[in-house]
């Protein structure tokens, strides 16, 4: 049954049609209209400072990445349909020169406002090299307590986006001597052997993950999802869970995954409400189905873009799936919710 599902699943045709037909004998095809769409991009990590690389050899454009958030900007706002964007995280690169990271945030996010229509934003390791908590997410205009960066909100009655705080539990982004600080340091201590804590040398299968440049999902915050997901199965929502980290071994690099992926998945797997999460981080993008049926779209990073390319999409969304829209570099990706997982 699973398998037969898998493959009617790659077998569908993107664009689903259906007849109508007409008092004068014409028949007439239209196409299902979503409930709603949104504009999605990730990893912009603009600098302005000469092209560079990964440490893994990847070319990356920090110039050419603001000119990519500006073409999908403006596409977005070409299609006149899309009711909201959704910025996966990393706006500035960790080595915009720290005296120009205020200045650099603040021109990365006036052009996400140039969207003519709300841009909800994640939080990304690269955001908080350069700018602390609490002057960052004044300017990404995140409003909760204690500079947490975890919220959710329902575009239509039928949905229900959830956005994860990936570096909740960090040794970025928070003073050094806060408790979230010491905590993490003292997780790296005992899961990583390296001095360098973003050195995954020595680190084996799954324990990859375990780098300074990731993070987790602290208790205060999993007990706020577990009640967000009751409630949306009251309310019989479907879910579209966001964080920065990837939440799946299948769609991801060891290495970039959230810390405690699989307590947060556990979780989630709990309920049939999600049916779709999607994240950034891990530059080359991915895709994957879970042993749940839930989605998980990992997004093809914009800095990674060469002159003229482009990676950014939108994703119309409907009853039954959600269907991603990519630009050139991002990948288009038809996701069909599992009927047995059907509310
Ligand atoms: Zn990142």
């Amino acid at each position: 049954m699973w398998k037969q599902w898998q493959s009617r699943v790659s077998n569908l045709w993107r664009v689903e049609t259906y007849t109508m037909g007409s008092a004068n004998g014409l028949t007439v095809t239209h196409r299902k209209q979503p409930l709603f769409s949104f504009g999605l991009i990730s990893d912009v990590q603009y600098a302005d400072i000469p092209d560079g690389r990964s440490f893994l050899g990847v070319p990356r454009y920090y110039r050419h990445s603001i000119l990519v958030l500006q073409r999908a900007v403006k596409q977005w706002n070409t299609n006149q349909r899309h009711k909201f964007v959704i910025n996966f995280g990393d706006i500035v690169d960790g080595y915009c020169p720290k005296d120009q990271s205020l200045n650099t945030v603040k021109k990365v996010v006036d052009e996400f406002e140039m969207f003519k229509g709300p841009v909800y934003h994640l939080v990304g390791n690269h955001c908080l090299y350069n700018l602390p908590r609490n002057k960052l997410l004044p300017l990404l205009k995140i409003q909760s307590l204690e500079d947490q960066a975890y919220y959710d909100f329902s575009p239509v009655p039928e949905y229900r986006f959830v956005f994860l705080d990936g570096y909740d539990i960090s040794a970025i982004g928070w003073s050094q001597d806060h408790p979230k600080t010491l905590e993490a340091l003292k997780f790296l201590r005992e899961k990583n052997p390296n001095d360098d804590k973003n050195n995954p040398t020595s680190l084996v299968g799954l324990d990859r993950r375990f780098l300074m440049f990731n993070g987790a999902v602290g208790k205060k915050q999993m007990e706020w999802l577990n009640g967000v997901l009751q409630e949306s199965t009251k309310l019989k929502q479907k879910v579209v869970v966001c964080c920065h980290l990837p939440l799946d071994p299948g769609a991801s690099s060891k290495e970039a995954l959230l810390w405690n992926y699989d307590e947060v998945m556990n979780l989630i797997h709990r309920y049939i409400c999600v049916k779709l999460c999607i994240s950034g981080h891990d530059h080359k993008g991915g895709y994957s189905i879970d042993s749940h049926g839930v989605h998980h779209r990992v997004l093809e990073a914009a800095l990674e873009c060469p002159s003229g390319t482009n990676a950014f999409g939108y994703a119309d969304v409907y009853d039954d799936r959600i269907s991603l829209y990519g630009t050139d570099r991002m990948q288009s990706t038809d996701m069909y919710f599992h009927p047995k997982a059907d509310l």
